[in-house]
């Protein structure tokens, strides 16, 4: 399959050109707002193909045989980039957060289904093993009645991403956009729900100028589950966890929440921890497979479009909570990962 990238960004040019490379597809064209950026970026990753934003608006994709485009300019670039690709009739994988408001992401996945394709959101940490088993644990044995969910994940965040992201709100910056919408999409594809209701406070440590650095916030689930959620940009020494813990068991994966596939998951009983062993795999790769799945109409476990408005829905009552001081509900009705 051959994909256009719309966005000649790090995250692509990190993981997404090699991953679309090694499940066997070709990168065949790159968008950029800089023509400059377009050519250099196409030159780097030996892509035949860099347009302009503004040629790609005035058909300049069309004859190049595109069967996917891989989304992953800024957040507020998204949308137009995802109604694009649904009009070139191609499938569509789109970064997170997939929009800033609701209204958007809806249309996006709106747009997806009306022209027939698939859409899928770059939720990759679902795809760490250690989330697999957990799964695999929860259906299988259970943890006895599940009581609360911890998620640790604040990072540092690299100096060389120090940029919209800590400074621009227009653009779709600050870290509970970023990392909030990857731990709800993570425990909704554990839990095969998303919170009801978020209680949350949101903090600037330094690094964010008009946009938070750092959040935490309570989030319940209709089930009865309370999760505990950080995230944060400014903590360089900082180890990530989730947990999930029952009045019989609990599981706790540590190291699980990074780009890089890696990590341990602990299996805490009556009788004992144990190890459980897991089989790392590229994510990025690994939700590619997926996406195949979901093309050829298979059963699978790619994030989709609308797993994508979920985890954003909670992103933003986090938010929201936060502004307002008060618990808020989830705009959406909730459903299954
Ligand atoms: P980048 O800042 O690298 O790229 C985003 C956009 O910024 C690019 O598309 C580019 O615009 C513009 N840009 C890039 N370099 C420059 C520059 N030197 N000067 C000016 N503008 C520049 O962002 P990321 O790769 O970190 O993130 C892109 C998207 O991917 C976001 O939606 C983010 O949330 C998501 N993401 C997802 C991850 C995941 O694991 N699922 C991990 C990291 C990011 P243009 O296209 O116009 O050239």
């Amino acid at each position: 399959m051959k994909w256009a990238l719309l966005g000649a960004s790090n995250i692509a040019s990190e993981w997404m050109v090699g991953a679309i490379r090694a499940v066997g597809d070709e990168v065949v064209v790159v968008v950029s707002g800089s023509p400059e950026r377009a050519q250099a970026f196409a030159k780097q990753h030996g892509v035949a193909h860099a347009f302009t934003d503004a040629q790609a608006a005035d058909g300049a994709l069309a004859g190049l045989g595109l069967g996917a485009v891989y989304v992953s300019n800024t957040n507020d670039k998204h949308e137009a980039a995802v109604l694009l690709a649904a009009q070139l009739g191609c499938h569509v994988l789109c970064e997170k957060p997939l929009a800033l408001d609701l209204g958007a992401a809806q249309r996006m996945v709106d747009a997806c289904r009306a022209a027939g394709v698939v859409m899928g959101t770059n939720h990759h940490l679902r795809h760490n093993s250690a989330h697999r088993q957990m799964r695999q644990v929860l259906r299988e044995q259970g943890l006895g009645r599940l009581v609360a969910g911890r998620v640790s994940h604040s990072v540092f965040l690299r100096q060389k991403l120090q940029g919209w992201r800590v400074d621009n709100p227009a653009a779709g910056g600050g870290v509970v956009l970023d990392i909030a919408v990857h731990n709800a999409d993570s425990l909704g594809f554990l839990l095969g729900e998303y919170p009801v209701e978020v209680m949350a406070m949101t903090h600037n440590s330094g690094m964010g100028q008009g946009v938070e650095d750092t959040a935490m916030s309570l989030w319940r689930y209709a089930s009865g589950l309370t999760v505990f959620t950080h995230q944060g940009f400014t903590t360089p020494h900082a180890s990530n966890r989730l947990e999930l813990l029952g009045d019989q068991a609990s599981l706790e994966a540590r190291g699980v929440l990074n780009q890089a596939p890696g990590g341990e998951l602990i299996w805490r009983r009556a009788d004992g921890d144990l190890g459980l062993r897991l089989d790392h795999d590229n994510l990025y790769l690994y939700g590619l497979r997926e996406m195949h799945k979901a093309i050829r109409g298979e059963v699978n476990d790619m994030a989709t479009g609308e797993a994508g408005v979920q985890s954003l829905a909670v992103a933003l009552a986090v938010l929201e909570s936060a502004r307002t001081g008060r618990s808020v509900a989830v705009q959406t009705p909730g459903g299954v990962a």
